[in-house]
């Protein structure tokens, strides 16, 4: 049996493409195990998906194949939360903040804080108590 990866997608729909069941799809029809982070989906504007799936390489570039087919835009840089590295003070205030620990103090002698966006489960708590503004969202 192929090895399963996973991969954090963001989705961005056209107006018109918003209420197709896209997810029970790549679930059904593409067997992958889909996590989504974060949702805003509605008929009447674009719409976008933060989401992981998981499943073989050949499973997940087939749904990739699936979502072009509704003119979906797929990124897969994973940057949905990013931070800016000129704003951020090291401050520290994100990290106990931060479910995960995408945010982290990297080195105890410098308390440089770091951010893995690998881990970020785009929850947004950071980007609510940076006191300096020093991180946003993508959308
Ligand atoms: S709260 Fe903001 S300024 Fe402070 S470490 Fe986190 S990202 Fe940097
Ligand atoms: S959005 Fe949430 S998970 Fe991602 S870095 Fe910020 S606090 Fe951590």
């Amino acid at each position: 049996m192929s090895d399963t990866v996973t991969k954090k997608l963001m989705l961005f729909f056209p107006k018109c493409e918003c209420e197709k069941p896209i997810i029970y799809h790549l679930v059904k029809d593409y067997d992958l195990i889909v996590n989504v982070y974060r949702a805003k989906v509605t008929p009447e504007e674009e719409g976008y998906l933060v989401l992981d799936v998981t499943g073989t390489e050949d499973h997940i570039n087939n749904g990739m194949d699936f979502l072009q087919t509704f003119n979906v835009t797929i990124n897969t840089t994973g940057k949905g939360v990013t931070r800016d590295e000129q704003r951020c003070t090291h401050c520290g205030q994100c990290v106990s903040h931060c479910p995960t620990g995408a945010l982290s103090i990297g080195d105890g002698a410098t308390r440089e804080v770091v951010y893995n966006e690998a881990d970020c489960i785009e929850c947004l708590a950071c980007i609510r108590v940076c006191p300096f503004g020093a991180c946003a969202s993508a959308f």
